[in-house]
């Protein structure tokens, strides 16, 4: 170092940054302004005009009469008076070529007891467009996704309708191969109706979704141990349950959530009857729910695949399935703010857990 204070070397290295960068007095007046700020105005027509070293940037942000202008002042102003300390707006700005997006920031500091904000425009085009284009793309998969499944049911309910008449009209006439053929192809198209439905259901989850509620996940969980009675009886299954918190959210999807992984504790429980748990844990602001069984389980570098569309580890012979129902579970829980996982070793059980976040008490 050659004796100076670091502190003396930041006008001029703030002045390498692009960011264009104010500071204001508490009153708005333009104290100081880096090199980017001043070669922003000259360059630009824009409207939240940068302007020079003892101009008030409130009076000028202002005057410019359109409604980003406003915004950008009535937060600003917001910072002055000290009801705020800090203020973010993304805005769209018109330079002489492009259309580009910034964020402008800004935030009030002291120094000595005297009240300055730091004004800051950053330049967030690349982001903008990135996330565009992904919620459009999105937004396509997912009008794709309903679109096909829904034009695919009509014709495949043809398909199944069409069988059943040949199965029923030449019964007499069918020997015991052709019988055998048809209840394939029926199997078929059953199965095929089954996966359109899922994929349907799949996207829904974000725009036929209801509004967040607060839910009573114990009362949920009820509901799902009663639709599921007669199988539980079947296969003489043994629940036990920890009390479950109140949540908020889709008490319709929290159900289907549920419902999925206990048919699944159900399901793949091996030779022995089915034993499942479910547990409720309060870390900071979230709960985890975890169910889990004592049955086949499953490889750990199978863990991420099955939360995955039409993924399955068995052939429908060994059990059956559409390879839907924990795409669905994770899809439901994302939108609800969470993550689900798998912990399992094989033969030992699985335990599936999922997190929503704790209402604020
Ligand atoms: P499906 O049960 O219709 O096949 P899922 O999406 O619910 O579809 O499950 C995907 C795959 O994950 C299942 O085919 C199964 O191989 C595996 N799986 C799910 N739950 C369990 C479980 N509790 N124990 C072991 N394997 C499971």
């Amino acid at each position: 170092m050659n004796g100076r204070e670091p502190e003396a070397l930041i006008p001029a290295a703030v002045d390498t940054l692009p960011i264009n960068f104010a500071i204001l007095d508490n009153e708005g007046t333009i104290l100081y302004t880096n090199r980017a700020w001043q070669k922003f105005g000259e360059a630009n027509d824009i409207e939240l005009r940068p302007d020079t070293i003892g101009t008030n940037y409130l009076t000028i942000t202002r005057q410019a009469e359109t409604e980003t202008a406003q915004t950008a002042a009535a937060g600003l102003s917001e910072i002055l008076t000290g009801e705020r300390e800090l203020f973010e707006f993304e805005y769209p700005c018109h330079s002489p070529d492009t259309r580009r997006w910034f964020l402008m920031r800004a935030a009030s500091f002291t120094n000595r007891d005297q009240r300055y904000v730091a004004v800051a425009h950053f330049d967030i085009t690349d982001r903008y467009m990135y996330q565009r284009q992904l919620e459009e793309s999105n937004e396509r998969l997912q009008q794709f996704a309903y679109i096909a499944s829904h034009d695919l049911q009509e014709p495949l309910r043809m398909v199944t309708s069409y069988l059943q008449l040949l199965e029923h009209r030449y019964s007499d006439d069918l020997d015991e191969d052709a019988k055998e053929f048809i209840e394939f192809a029926v199997d078929g198209a059953e199965r095929m109706e089954a996966m359109i439905e899922g994929l349907l259901t799949y996207s829904r989850v974000e725009t036929q979704g209801q509004s967040f509620d607060s839910v009573d996940l114990e009362a949920v969980l009820d509901d799902v141990l009663t639709d599921l009675g007669l199988r539980i009886d079947e296969t003489d299954a043994e629940i036990t349950a920890e009390s479950l918190p109140i949540v908020s959210g889709d008490a319709s999807q929290l159900h289907q959530l549920f419902q999925n992984l206990l048919e699944n504790a159900l399901q793949y429980s091996g030779e022995q009857k089915p034993r499942v748990s479910i547990s409720a844990t309060r870390d900071e602001d979230e709960w985890m729910i975890s169910v889990s069984d004592t049955g086949i389980g499953i490889d750990q570098e199978d863990a991420d695949r099955i939360f995955e569309v039409f993924q399955r580890l068995h052939s429908h012979e060994e059990y059956k399935g559409t390879g839907i129902g924990l795409a669905l579970c994770q899809r439901i829980v994302k939108r609800h703010g969470g993550k689900i996982w798998v912990d399992s070793e094989p033969e030992e059980g699985s335990t599936f857990s999922f997190t929503l976040p704790a209402p604020n008490t």
